[in-house]
């Protein structure tokens, strides 16, 4: 299979293209560089879409870059550099003489309201409430195939949690201080922390990339998965899991406040808030979890 993947030098996009070569497939990198194996978005627009399988959009202005800080100029980042690579690749597919069999979307749970009881599954119905669930609608919407494109390229949007490896993502973040034993739980430690670790979030998208089979019916609307782990765990779970795993206390717990001063509402929310997402389709679809739960996750990210 041939893949193009857009945004594919980041984090999980490192991680899906090590699966995908294992497995003999190739990748084609959609980047704002050039470079070897890729091709710019530039280019993507003045000679459309390269021969290619299946494709999928990870780009997007990193929402947890500590070099920036929480603005308007920020937040217009956020928008555009994932709605406006998500729309020129759906563009690009939909111009296409020979569209890819599979168009994969990755956005994010912070679709669904959160809530200390509510638990959320790919069918829970959602209206946007906030910056980041507006974010979500408007990343998704960019994505759409119109219907007679649809019918022959299967559309598969997947909503991952906070993603943990440690190359990227979260982790990477936090393995300094919880090394120094500055760790503790963020703002009450009783929300739900949605997670999943990098190789099972790819190992999903591995998984949708796949073309439909024969039988299935062409669908208008995109199959939605939750890229969560099974485990639904709180934000202190975490930290003490983190802590026993690394051998460190973990008895510095950092207030809501204190979140929302240093990283602006709006984004602090991910982490000082949190919703229970189940991931009711991924599992019913057959995908088999490497790391299902916190301590076999960790172990692997803190141990390698
Ligand atoms: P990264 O932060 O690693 O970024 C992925 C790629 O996006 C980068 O390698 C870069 O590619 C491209 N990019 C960065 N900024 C911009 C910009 N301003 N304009 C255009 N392209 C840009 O992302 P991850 O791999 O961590 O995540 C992949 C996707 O999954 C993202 O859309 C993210 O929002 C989503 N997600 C991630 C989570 C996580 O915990 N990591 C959680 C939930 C969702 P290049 O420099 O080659 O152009």
């Amino acid at each position: 299979m041939r893949v193009l993947i857009g945004g594919g030098s980041g984090f999980v996009g490192r991680e899906l293209t090590r699966q995908l070569r294992q497995k003999g497939h190739e990748v084609t990198v959609i980047s704002r560089q050039p470079g070897p194996g890729k091709i710019t978005w530039g280019e993507l627009e003045s000679s459309g879409l390269p021969p290619c399988d299946g494709a999928v959009n990870l780009a997007g202005e990193n929402l947890m870059n500590p070099l920036r800080w929480w603005n308007e100029s920020y937040k217009k980042d956020l928008f555009s550099s994932r709605i406006d690579t998500t729309k020129s690749l759906a563009q690009a597919i939909t111009a296409s003489p020979s569209p890819p069999r599979s168009w994969v979307l990755v956005s994010g749970v912070a679709c669904y309201k959160p809530s200390l009881t509510a638990q959320y599954t790919e069918d829970s119905e959602w209206t946007p409430f906030d910056l980041l669930s507006k974010l979500v609608k408007e990343w998704e919407a960019s994505a759409l195939l119109p219907e007679n494109v649809s019918k022959t390229t299967k559309q598969v949007v997947i909503r991952p949690g906070a993603v943990l490896g440690r190359d990227g993502g979260a982790m990477k973040q936090m393995l300094l201080p919880f090394w120094f034993g500055l760790g503790g739980t963020l703002g009450s430690g009783r929300q739900p922390f949605p997670w999943i670790h990098v190789s099972d979030l790819a190992g999903i998208i591995a998984h949708a990339l796949e073309p439909p089979a024969d039988t299935d019916a062409p669908s208008p609307s995109p199959q939605v998965f939750n890229g969560v782990a099974p485990a639904l765990n709180t934000n202190y779970e975490f930290t003490k899991e983190l802590g026993r795993v690394m051998r460190r206390p973990t008895i510095f717990p950092v207030p809501g406040f204190v979140m929302n001063g240093l990283m602006g509402s709006e984004r602090a929310i991910v982490l000082t808030q949190g919703q229970k997402v189940i991931p009711k389709r991924t599992q019913e679809a057959g995908f088999q979890y490497e790391y299902p739960d916190l301590n076999s996750a960790l172990k692997e990210i803190v141990g390698s």
